[in-house]
């Protein structure tokens, strides 16, 4: 029987490959990322299934991507991601901020971590890691638009934090991500976008340890997702587009 999210999964993605095509570029090359917060454990399965079935009738066998926020409902939902995650068919990566005490709990359950936006925090990050033998994908969270109420290292300190968390083992750097300005101007969320884009080309460009990796941006939401995959997007995070409007956090 067809999940009752099939139908939003397949439009998000279809509005993604639209975006790619536009720009010039192959919808394969934008990864869709699941962002679930405040869903429950069978919404987010339903969800991973239909993306699952999505993804095999176009011929991609990329491991589906979820993001959630918080520690807390990554604990509540690890339990029906663990199989899904084991057989490689399902990446859990970490969009939010992460309180230093939550280490552990998060490496627990997360093939990744998208939002480092302080050294101390990758440190802390880098030790465990150390510790159990792993390493882990981490990307750079920036504010591009430096707006107050946005988690992320401002972008005149994006490229020293990111070649500093580059150098240390246990990570290995594979981009950046942003969230776009809050902005009816297209061009200003533009913009916005654009900078992540030069921030990953100033790390690309210093050959600093570890920063070889450093090719993913991660931008664009489920209002803004066109404009970011215009400029380079590699993974853009889709909430509301395909589960509906939540209740606020
Ligand atoms: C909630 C969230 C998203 C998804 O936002 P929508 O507007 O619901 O698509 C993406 N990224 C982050 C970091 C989020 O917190």
């Amino acid at each position: 029987m067809a999940s009752p999210l099939h139908d939003s999964v397949l439009a998000a993605r279809t509005r993604i490959d639209a975006a790619a095509r536009a720009a010039g570029r192959e919808p394969a090359s934008v990864r869709m990322l699941l962002a679930t917060k405040t869903q429950d454990a069978a919404t987010v399965l339903d969800a991973v299934a239909s993306a699952l079935e999505i993804a095999a009738a176009r011929g991609d066998d990329t491991p589906v991507l979820l993001g959630e926020n918080r520690v807390q409902e990554l604990v509540e939902k690890a339990p029906a991601l663990t199989d899904l995650v084991a057989a490689g068919r399902l990446d859990v990566h970490m969009i939010g901020t992460l309180q230093r005490n939550k280490v552990n709990q998060m490496l627990a359950t997360v093939t990744g971590m998208e939002s480092v936006d302080r050294l101390s925090v990758a440190q802390a990050v880098a030790a465990r890691c150390v510790r159990d033998g792993r390493v882990l994908d981490v990307m750079v969270q920036v504010n591009v638009s430096e707006e107050d109420t946005k988690a992320g290292v401002a972008p005149s300190d994006a490229v020293a934090l990111a070649t500093q968390v580059a150098a240390l083992e246990g990570l290995r750097l594979t981009g950046f991500l942003t969230i776009g300005a809050r902005s009816d101007d297209d061009a200003v969320v533009r913009a916005g976008f654009a900078r992540l884009r030069a921030v990953r080309a100033e790390v690309l460009a210093s050959g600093a340890p570890g920063t070889d990796d450093a090719h993913e941006l991660s931008m664009g939401m489920s209002t803004d997702l066109e404009l970011a995959v215009a400029e380079g997007a590699t993974i853009v995070r889709v909430g509301t587009a395909v589960f509906g409007a939540r209740p606020p956090l």
